[in-house]
């Protein structure tokens, strides 16, 4: 079989109804990334940053996958499929994906302070009740936070991604300004070789001046086309 990788961002996920950091209307205004997402946030007020994370994680549990998630699961029919995301909702999983390497952490887990990417502090929330609150311990007692990547800390997913990138015979991104590192860099690592798809209904300047296969669509429409052009070499 021959081995798809996908990267995806934010877009990937617009149509099931969760905001891009671009066109968030008023979310990151409110609160701004520098409070929300980075370590220094957190540090500053804690409270607040715990709080954002609950209200995004009972927003994720009201949104499904999309058609777009659909049909990347679907993929593994064909393909020795891989997905590489920068969200940290879980509506890749829930399509059925079953190989996906979180980037930039998941909101559905929670994790120490004191050691963010120690696994035996890292939990999933339950569906029913998926709060932190102040004075929620996390096993080594430290208080529990969520498990994210926020700016200012290091990616350890990024070594998996980029070997998974190395290996691609097939390389698809989805929905992403390609404006984060070290997750953008991923592209650097795809061989010369492989196919490289980009679907996103407006592409990244940056991408569009290299050797790549522009879907100007959507996730849902832009994943069938890419069906369409994938299952038809097999
Ligand atoms: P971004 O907001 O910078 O870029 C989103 C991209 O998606 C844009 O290029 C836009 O044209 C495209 N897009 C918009 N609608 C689309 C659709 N229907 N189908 C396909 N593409 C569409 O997002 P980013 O590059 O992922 O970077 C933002 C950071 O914010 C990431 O680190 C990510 O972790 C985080 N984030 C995550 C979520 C989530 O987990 N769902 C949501 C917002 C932000």
């Amino acid at each position: 079989m021959k081995k798809l990788v996908f990267l995806t961002g934010a877009g990937m996920s617009a149509e099931s109804g969760i905001s891009t950091f671009r066109d968030a209307g008023g979310l990151w205004e409110k609160y701004p990334v520098q409070q929300v997402a980075s370590i220094e946030g957190y540090y500053r007020d804690p409270e607040l940053v715990i709080t954002f994370y609950n209200q995004r994680r009972k927003q994720l549990l009201e949104c499904l996958p999309n058609e777009g998630h659909r049909i990347v699961a679907e993929m593994e029919k064909w393909f020795d499929t891989t997905v590489v995301t920068q969200n940290i909702d879980n509506l890749h999983e829930k399509a059925g994906s079953s190989h996906v390497i979180h980037l930039h952490g998941e909101l559905m887990k929670a994790t120490s302070s004191r050691n963010p990417n120690d696994s035996r502090c890292i939990t999933t929330l339950p569906e029913e009740r998926p709060f932190i609150k102040i004075g929620d311990k996390a096993a080594d007692g430290s208080q529990l936070r969520p498990f994210i990547v926020w700016f200012g800390e290091s990616v350890p997913m990024m070594e998996p991604a980029i070997e998974k990138a190395m290996e691609a015979d097939i390389f698809v991104v989805i929905g992403t300004s390609l404006n984060v590192y070290p997750a953008a860099g991923l592209l650097n690592y795809v061989r010369p070789t492989a196919k490289l798809y980009l679907i996103d209904p407006k592409p990244a300047s940056a991408v569009s001046a290299s050797n790549i296969h522009i879907i100007k669509k959507g996730a849902g429409e832009g994943m069938k086309e890419l069906r369409q052009l994938l299952t038809e070499e097999i």
